[in-house]
């Protein structure tokens, strides 16, 4: 059946994820609506943690100042080393060997590592806007059929006819269920609750991560942010509404004490460790991104920036098969690339659940670990893993940047190298004296030439990743990345 199409692509879910998606499709060329069913944005206080490989996507499309700002308004600090936490225990920050290469390399990014996510939905939104991308609001998906030629999407404002649809839809994903991909994985253990809160007696709660045999919480860094976690065996009803009775029940339980909280400052959030992950990220001509893709606790924070590592990795992909300069062949390299990343958060999660449980022997591996975390070994492990700078994709070629996010690169003009990346496309860094790497790849790439000091060429795919390196004046191997990766000329 032909169906005229109204859209390339279409875009279920306007969260972070689907935000994210809709602009680096937009940047490419490509016609992308965004159908979101709520009428507003969420203001429920959700993520926080912004990791290493996400501010330097956002940085790279020129967001970096804006998510300063409001790192700077919500925090009151600009730059700050941030390190997180593995099953509530703080990791040092004295205690990281900051010279390590793999952190050293990433530093440019780090004041942008804090963002509430409804301040990064707004970001997010408004770059979405200037690229033209068409969000609308109220509009829910309700079915889906894949016609081999495109897709015909069911809402409850009547249907849109797209070439292609992707899944940003959440952990209950409407998409995933008419899509039939299976969704396995563990049970929820832990009812947990996240607000920030006005409270009559803070001082009868200590400041970070505390225990007790009923779970665990967290008050700060922000006055009046909590956090609770308790081992019930998971909430009977996740679509009741949260209320402030909630969070103090919870909060008296896990800290032992009569605390009382006047009132609630944002939206409050339950979540549970619910863990699960798609058996496939594409099913023809629907994908999925983000919470859709995969669920777990929000340990570590991890969620949202493994969802927009998701939707940078499959965005170039798709703009370049939608306008026919690359086979279709290379959407397959999407679930290849991103499934196994998401398989490793989750099980960082599950490790974090088995060590937070109250018994007595999750107690005694809570102890090993942290005498382990108190190392500066230990600390230094965990903050790369949580920063997100260890990732590297098995992509052919030996230089040790290849399959990794770029790193820092200052160049002799005073830009850096993501400075040129505004645009989208792929970048060739060339410092050949001779300019030799240029000219294979005219149409292909933009070119930055510099005369600074380091490797001598890279070639970076939209999402940040190197897809080819070299630290002498030898193209072999960059028209095999070029024919690879980035296809024919423009
Ligand atoms: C307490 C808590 C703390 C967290 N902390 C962090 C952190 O510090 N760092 C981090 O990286 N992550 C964190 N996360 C995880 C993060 O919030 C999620 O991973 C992130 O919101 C996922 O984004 P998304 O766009 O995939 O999905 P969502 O944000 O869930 O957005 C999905 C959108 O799709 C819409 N939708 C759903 N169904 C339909 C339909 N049928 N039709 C149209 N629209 C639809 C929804 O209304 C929604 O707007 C935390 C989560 C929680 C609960």
């Amino acid at each position: 059946m032909f169906v005229k199409k109204d859209v390339d692509v279409i875009v279920v879910g306007a969260g972070p994820v689907g935000l994210a998606l809709a602009s680096e499709l937009a940047l490419a060329g490509v016609s992308v609506r965004v159908l979101e069913r709520r009428h507003a944005p969420d203001p429920a206080a959700r993520a926080q943690s912004v990791n290493v490989p996400t501010a330097e996507a956002l940085d790279r499309r020129g967001l970096l100042p804006a998510l300063e700002r409001v790192q700077r308004e919500t925090l009151g600090v600009s730059g700050f080393r941030f390190t997180g936490h593995f099953a509530g225990m703080s990791l040092d920050p004295g205690l990281v060997d900051w010279a390590d290469p793999e952190l050293a390399a990433h530093t440019a990014v780090e004041g942008a590592r804090m963002i509430p996510q409804p301040r990064l939905e707004a970001v997010l939104t408004a770059h979405a806007e200037r690229l033209g991308v068409t969000v609308l609001r109220g509009v829910e998906v309700t079915s889906l059929e894949d016609t081999g030629a495109g897709v015909l999407v069911g809402t409850d404002s009547g249907p849109v006819h797209a070439g292609w649809l992707v899944g940003c839809d959440g952990g209950h994903s409407t998409v995933r269920r008419l899509a039939g991909i299976p969704f396995p994985g563990t049970d929820p253990e832990i009812t947990g609750y996240q607000a920030v809160v006005d409270i009559a007696d803070p001082e009868k709660l200590a400041d970070g991560w505390s225990w007790s045999p009923h779970g665990a919480y967290r008050y700060g860094p922000q006055p009046g942010r909590v956090v609770t976690v308790e081992f019930d065996g998971g909430p009977a009803d996740r679509s009741a509404p949260v209320t402030l009775a909630d969070v103090q029940s919870s909060l008296r339980r896990v800290s032992g004490t009569d605390v009382t909280l006047t009132a609630l400052r944002a939206a409050p959030t339950r979540w549970t460790d619910n863990t699960r992950q798609a058996s496939a990220y594409r099913s023809g001509r629907v994908f999925l991104a983000g919470d859709a893709a995969h669920v777990h606790p929000p340990f570590g924070g991890q969620g949202l920036n493994l969802g927009v590592g998701d939707a940078v990795n499959l965005g170039w992909k798709l703009a370049a098969v939608v306008s026919g300069r690359s086979p279709e062949a290379l959407l397959d390299t999407y679930d290849a690339e991103r499934r196994p990343v998401g398989a490793w958060v989750l099980d960082w999660t599950r490790a974090q659940t088995g060590v937070l449980r109250g018994d007595p022997k999750s107690g005694a591996l809570r102890g090993v670990l942290a005498d382990l975390l108190a190392t500066r070994d230990g600390t230094t492990y965990a903050v790369k893993q949580i920063a997100g700078v260890t990732q590297r994709l098995p992509l052919p070629g030996s230089h040790p940047w290849i399959g990794r996010h770029v790193p820092d690169v200052p160049l002799g003009n005073g830009t850096r190298l993501a400075d040129h990346a505004h645009e989208g496309g792929f970048l060739l860094l060339d410092r050949t004296p001779g300019a030799v790497f240029g000219p294979p790849a005219e149409g292909r790439a933009r070119v930055v030439r510099d005369d600074g000091a380091g490797v001598l060429g890279a070639l970076v795919r939209p999402d940040g990743v190197v897809a080819w390196a070299t630290d002498t004046p030898d193209a072999r191997g960059l028209e095999e990345a070029l024919s690879r990766w980035a296809g024919r000329v423009a």
